[in-house]
């Protein structure tokens, strides 16, 4: 059997190494890591339990995806693969509104209820959350949430892709297009020739439209533009929570290497426009000191851009594709895609199996 995955980002980079890990006979991975490859400049939040998506399916696919980690990582780490960017950090939700966070513990204790991996929630007043996260504005309240995790996307990618090669996995590194046979197959054409493949995975995250158009395949899905601004400091921030303030969409994710993302601006309509611009910044440099402006002095890195793979009701497109014999679409996950990644694209490696699965995928239908 040859098994081929396109889309070397958390999603494809996942399905892949599941798929090497079951020994199966032949899995390629085609990647080209196009610049604005969202899981390059996604910031990493792993905290389902406070989103405000208001959708059971998204809850379900997202809360899975925080709990299938663990087990990731620990697959990894067995393989000798230890830098693999996760950490669990757990999440402050800061305000300054003491009733909304009273509010917002009850809704995360019913989540405990169903799911223990939620962890221990404390309110802390004002300025206690600042021992958390020093640098925070000392009039904000804060619900902490011990478990939540951040992910450098980058580092999980490649420490996936060498997961991957060291079970056998073969990588191409271009770009690469599909036709389609007779026999409603899809075929990958690439430099080297073309590719006939029993199972084709395509995980190419924004771009997958555009690879499905020659085939006749149409999804419902859009490129939105994240801007992503990351500060050093001189101080350890391995163990800083996520911040999430619950006034605003805008957020802080805490690295080990002294780094400190503001994120991110949401540009719907952006389309591939791979730039860095002066109100996206200020719009995020904005948001992060307003809620940090102990931060204000901190050393000025860099700027990511990435884009978000957006359907319209924010759940995945995952499943295979009527009318073909070999096509499983893993796209879709937009803002929710390094909390998701890895379960979906573990659940696209054991679609192309015909593995059993845990999760009723109806309402993820890739061509709804
Ligand atoms: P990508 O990572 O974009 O990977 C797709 C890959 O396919 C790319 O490398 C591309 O080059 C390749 N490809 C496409 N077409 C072809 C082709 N024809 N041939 C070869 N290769 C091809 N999610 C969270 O859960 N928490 C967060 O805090 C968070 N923050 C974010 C902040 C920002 C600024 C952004 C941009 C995103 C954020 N996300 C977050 C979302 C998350 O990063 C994405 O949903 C996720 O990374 C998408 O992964 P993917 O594998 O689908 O796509």
């Amino acid at each position: 059997m040859t098994y081929v995955v396109i889309g070397g980002g958390i999603v494809g980079a996942c399905a892949a190494y599941y798929l090497s890990q079951k020994g199966e006979k032949e899995v390629i991975l085609i990647d080209q890591a196009f610049e604005g490859k969202a899981t390059s400049a996604g910031a990493g939040i792993i905290c389902p339990w406070i989103s405000r998506v208001d959708d059971p399916d998204w809850f379900a696919i997202a809360s899975k995806g925080a709990l299938y980690y663990p087990e990731l990582i620990a697959s990894l780490e067995a393989d000798g693969n230890t830098e693999t960017g996760y950490g669990f950090t757990g999440a402050l939700a800061t305000s300054d509104n003491w009733e909304e966070l009273k509010e917002l513990k009850k809704k995360v204790e019913k989540h405990k209820e169903s799911y223990a991996a939620v962890g221990d929630i404390k309110l802390l007043e004002a300025p206690k959350a600042q021992d958390y996260f020093p640098g925070l504005d000392e009039n904000l309240h804060a619900l902490y949430i011990s478990g939540s995790a951040r992910l450098d996307g980058r580092l999980l990618a490649k420490a996936l892709v060498k997961g991957f090669k060291q079970n056998g996995g073969k990588v191409i590194e271009e770009k690469v297009s599909l036709i389609k046979d007779s026999d409603h197959r899809v075929i990958i054409e690439t430099s080297e020739g073309n590719i006939q493949a029993d199972q084709v995975i395509v995980a190419a995250g924004a771009w997958t439209g555009d690879l499905l158009k020659p085939v006749g395949v149409a999804i419902n899905q859009v490129a939105q533009r994240g801007q992503i601004v990351h500060l050093t400091v001189d101080e350890d921030t391995s163990n800083w929570p996520v911040v999430l303030p619950q006034d605003s969409s805008h957020y802080m994710v805490s690295f080990n290497d002294n780094r400190i993302a503001f994120g991110a601006t949401r540009e719907t309509g952006s389309g591939f426009d791979y730039r860095v611009t002066p109100g996206g910044v200020q719009e995020v440099l904005h948001e992060g000191l307003r809620v940090a402006p102990g931060l204000s002095d901190a050393t000025f890195k860099e700027v990511r851009v990435g884009f978000r793979p957006m359907s319209p009701d924010k759940n995945p497109l995952l499943g295979k594709v009527s009318g073909f014999e070999n096509l499983i679409i893993a796209t879709g996950l937009g803002a929710s895609g390094l909390t998701m990644g890895p379960y979906v694209g573990s659940l696209a490696a054991r679609l192309a199996l015909d593995e059993a699965i845990d999760l009723d995928l109806t309402p993820y239908d890739p061509l709804r």
